[in-house]
Formats: structure tokens, C-alpha cells, sequence
């Protein structure tokens, strides 16, 4: 089970205060994929970083700038190009002159059923930064430092940032604690987000700010449930293939029983997620590059261990 954490005290637009150097203010833009909205955080006092402005709500740039009010902000930093992060990166730098740094867009533009998750459609796709961040890359303002960390996996330019003062990590959509995360091909790839994961755990920071929710706090038990979920669902997945279930549409109701029908797209959609990490590491057959449509079959090779 994941130790999901949930509770979290705010108002839409009310900037509150949550550790000595970060200021939270949640936009109403809640959702099911949003949780409560999306949290903009600001780092620091007086010269000041915003990370991920968020959708394009007028209510939440006011907030933003009243929040801000006084203080100089200086970066805008992007996680990653969904339409929950990123949109309102402009209309805050008209207003204040700051420069934007991120990734430039996803490698994949958004095809049919992602759509479904109002995840990636095209104003998102064509965002572009100032500022193409490198991996590693640090920034900083009066008392903090920010570097930026590479995490792939929810979408392929999704970029974490660590905030050395207080051992911090601005997680995105990487790892959300109300939630698991959604990967859905082609942006989204499960190799790199298991590796992502990994990244996140060996940085051993103390605590993990998601956009979306509440803090995490106790990291390396949350991250192993968060792995341990997602590879309980791969052996599900290699059950089914071996019990003759090869196609994604009969597995689904099976792996995804008692889940409202109307989530079955996007659970479709990651367990094609599943089925590309597994053909790619040699678990998996299937003709041809995996698709929604492909049959799958188990590879099988007693080394590997597998199911009784
Ligand atoms: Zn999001």
C-alpha cells in the first residue's frame, strides 16, 4: 500500500507559508488529475523564484502578484509542459520581467487519448522556454539554491528542482502524494520513470514537494511503495499474458476490476506503459512497436524467476 498523503490546509490564492524559505499558493483548478489544484511555490524573500505558475487563470496571476507584492521575481521555473504547469509562465513574466527556465516541448506531441487526460494538448506542446535548463544546472537568489534535476517518466521533459537550503526536492508530477502518476506513451515512459524514481531516492532529500497536495515527508518508504505499486502491476500484467490474456482490452477489466469505467482509458494507457518497459527489457513479445491494439506474449526464460 502506498502511504498516500492527503491532508493539506490552504484557501485558493492565499499565500501560505510552509517551511522558512518556500510560500504556497494553490490555484482552483482542481480536478482528477489536478487533486486540489495546482500549487505554485515561491522560494526565497525579496529576489524570489515561482515554480510553475500554472494554468491561465487570471485569479491566480493576481495571487501570484499579490503574493509577490514588494518583491522582486526573478525565475520561473517550469517542471514540465502540461496545461496544469506551465500556461501561466508568460502572462507572469509580462508582468514582472522574469526569465523562464525549463525544458523545451515534449519529444512526443500529444496523439488521440491523451486528450483524455487533458494532459497534453498543443498550446502545452509548444511551450518554450527562455532558458533551456541543463541537467545539474544551478540557480540561485539571496539565500537559495536551486539546482535542477532530470526526471523524465510522467512526460519526457519533466525537470525536478532541489532546493540545497533545506534538503528539498520540487517533484512536479513525478511523484504526487495523493496519487500515483500518470505515464502515458508515447511521452510517457515507464524505463524512464522507474530511473527517475531511483534519481529521486539516491538524492536522499527529507522531504518532497509535489504540485499537486501536501508534502511528503517520510521519502524512501514512500518511493519504495510508490516502485513496489508499479511493479505489482507488472507481474499482474505477466500473469495475465500467461494465463492467454493478450490484448489490453481484455486484461483491463480484469487488472482494473470495481475502478469506474470511465478511468479505463488512461488505465489502458498505462498498462501499454507497463508492456513497452517490458518488451523493451526483454519480458515481453509483441509485432511490432506496442500499441493499444498489439497482442503481447510472455517471453519465457526460467532465469528470470517469474510466477509459479
Ligand atoms: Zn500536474
Amino acid at each position: 500500500m502506498i502511504p498516500f498523503v492527503r491532508d493539506m490546509t490552504f484557501e485558493y490564492g492565499r499565500p501560505d507559508v510552509v517551511s522558512p524559505l518556500i510560500r504556497r499558493v494553490v490555484a482552483n483548478n482542481p480536478g482528477p488529475f489536478t487533486y486540489l489544484g495546482t500549487g505554485t511555490y515561491i522560494v526565497g524573500h525579496g529576489d524570489v523564484a515561482v515554480i510553475d505558475p500554472g494554468p491561465a487563470l487570471d485569479a491566480h496571476l493576481d495571487a501570484i502578484l499579490a503574493a509577490t507584492a514588494g518583491e522582486r521575481i526573478s525565475h520561473i521555473l517550469i517542471t514540465h509542459t502540461h496545461l496544469d504547469h506551465s500556461p501561466l509562465a508568460r502572462p507572469l513574466q509580462q508582468r514582472t520581467g522574469a526569465v523562464i527556465y525549463g525544458l523545451d516541448e515534449p519529444l512526443h506531441q500529444a496523439d488521440e487519448g491523451d486528450d483524455q487526460n487533458g494532459l497534453a494538448p498543443d498550446e502545452a506542446a509548444r511551450f518554450r522556454p527562455d532558458v533551456v535548463i541543463a541537467d545539474g544546472q544551478t540557480l540561485s537568489g539571496p539565500g537559495w539554491t536551486i539546482e535542477a534535476v532530470f526526471t523524465p517518466g510522467h512526460a519526457s521533459n519533466h525537470v525536478a528542482y532541489a532546493l540545497a537550503e533545506e534538503n528539498a526536492l520540487f517533484c512536479g508530477d513525478h511523484i504526487m502524494g495523493w496519487s500515483t502518476t500518470v505515464i502515458s506513451p508515447p511521452d510517457g515512459d515507464m524505463s524512464q520513470y522507474y530511473a527517475s524514481l531511483d534519481r529521486v531516492q539516491a538524492g536522499r532529500f527529507g522531504v518532497l514537494w509535489p504540485t499537486h497536495g501536501p508534502p511528503i515527508t517520510e521519502v524512501d518508504p514512500f518511493v519504495d511503495a510508490y516502485r513496489n505499486h508499479r511493479l505489482a502491476r507488472e507481474r499482474q500484467i505477466l500473469g495475465e499474458l500467461r494465463h492467454g490474456h493478450a490484448t489490453i482490452a481484455e486484461m483491463i477489466p480484469r487488472l482494473y476490476r470495481g475502478v469506474d469505467k470511465r478511468l479505463h482509458g488512461a488505465a489502458a494507457r498505462s498498462v501499454l506503459a507497463h508492456l513497452i518497459h517490458l518488451v523493451r527489457t526483454g519480458q515481453v513479445h509483441c509485432e511490432g512497436p506496442p500499441k493499444l491494439s498489439s497482442y503481447f506474449s510472455v517471453i519465457s526464460n526460467r532465469t528470470m524467476g517469474g510466477e509459479p
